[in-house]
């Protein structure tokens, strides 16, 4: 799973998600992470494959959306999302929301046959948090990722820890705290310290605690900044103060009381 993806949430379907995707892969990415509640996936698959780029070069993920919980939903929704995309097989599966009930358990057990029948490469979870990972661990198969918010701001410890035990990669979504926080002055200090772009800090300080990340933007000079952060190191002391902005605050949802 390469560290690295593209993010296609809020980017209109047609020519918009096209070029960015379009444009990430002419970078160099080879993951792209979409979902069916996106409405965007026919035209991942579609810039997948104008780039000329081979299939099985590219990891590309999509989600089971609230509405489809039970066995016999996330089947159809699967099968309606690989038909969107004219794929045979998609790198990753996950459920996006771990919604309530029974359902969610069902829709597991309905990931696992998908996985079996090969159709997907990796399944896995999104927003889920230690009490619905815990329903799901007596299974055969555990998820192999968990897609949760994840920046300097929104510092996960406690599950990012619980994870990592397990096996299970966090998938860092929101990366960049959809841009609400790159003008912190302490983000700012620390990116002037390395010469480097406040979005660059964040990417970087992600890739050091070994988090898999996928910044969403639609403009080529952005997607070209956030790519370029395997070239530096952020040193242990300012590791720790960018660990230190903390402040708990979910830019996207909260997902803790999902019962
Ligand atoms: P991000 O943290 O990735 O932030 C995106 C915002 O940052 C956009 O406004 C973008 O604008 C801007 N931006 C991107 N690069 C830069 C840069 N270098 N400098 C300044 N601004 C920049 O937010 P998202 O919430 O979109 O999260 C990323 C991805 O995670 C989503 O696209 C989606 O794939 C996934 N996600 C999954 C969720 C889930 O429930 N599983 C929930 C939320 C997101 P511009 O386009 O102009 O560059």
């Amino acid at each position: 799973m390469p560290v690295l993806g593209l993010g296609v949430w809020n980017i209109p379907a047609g020519r918009a998600t096209q070029a960015s995707v379009r444009s990430a892969l002419d970078t160099g990415y080879r993951h792209i992470d979409t979902a069916k509640l996106y409405g965007n996936e026919a035209d991942v698959a579609i810039a997948v494959q104008e780039s000329g780029v081979p299939r099985e070069d590219v990891f590309v993920t999509t989600k089971l959306w609230n509405t489809d919980h039970g066995y016999k939903g996330a089947i159809q929704a699967f099968e309606e999302s690989l038909s969107r995309m004219r794929m045979d097989y998609v790198d990753l599966y996950l459920i996006h929301w771990p919604v309530r009930g029974p359902a969610r358990i069902e829709s597991w057990d309905a990931l696992i046959d998908i996985y079996k029948a090969g159709k997907c490469r990796a399944i896995g979870v999104s927003n889920y948090m230690m009490n619905h990972l815990e329903e799901i661990r007596g299974n055969p198969i555990v998820p192999t990722v968990n897609q949760i918010e994840f920046s300097p701001f929104l510092f996960q410890k406690e599950i990012l820890e619980y994870c990592r035990q397990r096996g299970i990669v966090v998938e860092a979504y929101s990366p960049l705290t959809r841009g609400r926080r790159l003008n912190d002055r302490r983000l700012q200090a620390i990116a002037a310290k390395y010469g480097r772009s406040p979005a660059q800090i964040l990417l970087r300080w992600g890739l050091q605690h070994g988090l898999v990340l996928i910044p969403k933007s639609s403009r080529p000079d952005h997607i070209r900044e956030n790519a370029n952060v395997f070239d530096f190191e952020i040193r242990a002391e300012d590791m720790a103060a960018l660990d230190a902005l903390d402040e708990q605050h979910h830019m996207a949802w909260d997902p803790t009381g999902a019962p």
